[in-house]
């Protein structure tokens, strides 16, 4: 049976117009825009692309866009001094570092000087320490947009086998912690682990961002399971493909998510809502 498709890009878009309409809303009751702040440094050509849609999505929805684009050469300090300047102005409610930055840049430095309520990327120790002891405030924006698609299938995830392939603090392990809030039963799998294609093949639900093209491979998915691809790997011929083998795998799953198309847009779009939600206390 084939399976259901996840469309990110449609679930995003209804989330930005729902932002967009929420915003409209308190404008019109006289409070701010929330402003959005995302600092670029340097000139990494992925990181440009990634910014230049955070930025697109933020004007669309009405947000004020406080974004600053600073040369490769700035130093660890001058980026802790505009962090701060930005964590004391009242019309930011947004900050995020995008990553990766310049060899000679600390990004965790970075990451924990920005004040914990204005970390909309939640990868601050403080937010994921709040989703850690099951009290999130803002969550990491990939795995909380994979929590908003897995809402879309209507299918209860408590007590469900859950697979996470990857053990990053911006995917993995956050994703984890999401999946184990909502009493799923999770298993981690990362570089060490032992005979992955047999924990794969006992998921209801499987996560997948490794970053290594096709790794997952579509026989290793047992019938019936959700499959959630976060990898985005460009191929030599110019192909966009996830980490998981699609086309076989979609034979299997009952729910999956294409690669583009699928968690992409979903992150920007909980970029947005953590924004929202950190500019109104909602
Ligand atoms: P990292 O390189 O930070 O982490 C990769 C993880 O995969 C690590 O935990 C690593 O294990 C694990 N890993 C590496 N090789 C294997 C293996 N053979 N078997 C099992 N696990 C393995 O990557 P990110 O988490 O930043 O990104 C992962 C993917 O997700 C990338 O393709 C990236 O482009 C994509 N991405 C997509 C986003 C989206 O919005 N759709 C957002 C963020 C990332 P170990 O911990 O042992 O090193």
């Amino acid at each position: 049976m084939a399976a259901k498709i996840l469309d990110g890009k449609a679930i995003a878009l209804e989330l930005r117009e729902s932002i967009a309409e929420e915003i409209k809303s308190q404008v019109a009751k006289g409070n701010k825009a929330p402003g959005l702040a995302v600092i670029l440094v340097g000139e990494d050509p992925a990181s440009q692309v990634y910014v230049r849609n955070k930025k697109i999505a933020c004007e669309k929805a009405g947000f004020v866009d406080v974004s600053m684009e600073l040369p490769a050469s700035t130093t660890q300090e001058e980026l802790l001094a505009r962090i701060d300047e930005l964590n004391a102005r009242d019309d930011v409610h947004g900050i995020i570092v995008q990553l990766p930055v310049p060899k000679h840049i600390d990004p965790e430095e970075l990451i924990e000087r920005i004040d914990p309520k204005k970390d909309v990327d939640g990868f601050h120790p403080y937010n994921m320490g709040r989703l850690a002891t099951r009290m999130p405030v803002l969550a990491p924006c990939t795995p909380h947009g994979v929590m908003t698609m897995l809402a879309k299938t209507g299918i209860p995830l408590r007590g469900l086998n859950a697979v996470v392939v990857g053990a990053s603090n911006i995917v993995g392990v956050p994703m984890t912690l999401e999946l184990l809030n909502e009493r799923a039963t999770v298993t981690v799998c990362h570089s060490a682990t032992k005979d992955l294609a047999k924990k794969v093949s006992e998921a209801d639900i499987v996560v997948v961002g490794v970053g290594i093209p096709e790794m997952v491979k579509g026989d290793w998915i047992k019938d019936g399971a959700i499959v959630i691809d976060v990898g985005i790997n460009r191929l030599e011929d110019g192909r966009l493909v996830g980490d998981v083998e699609y086309e076989v795998a979609k034979e299997k799953a009952s729910w999956i998510t294409p690669v583009p198309g699928g968690v992409g847009p979903m992150t920007i779009a909980t970029l947005l809502q953590n924004t929202l939600q950190a500019a109104y206390e909602l």
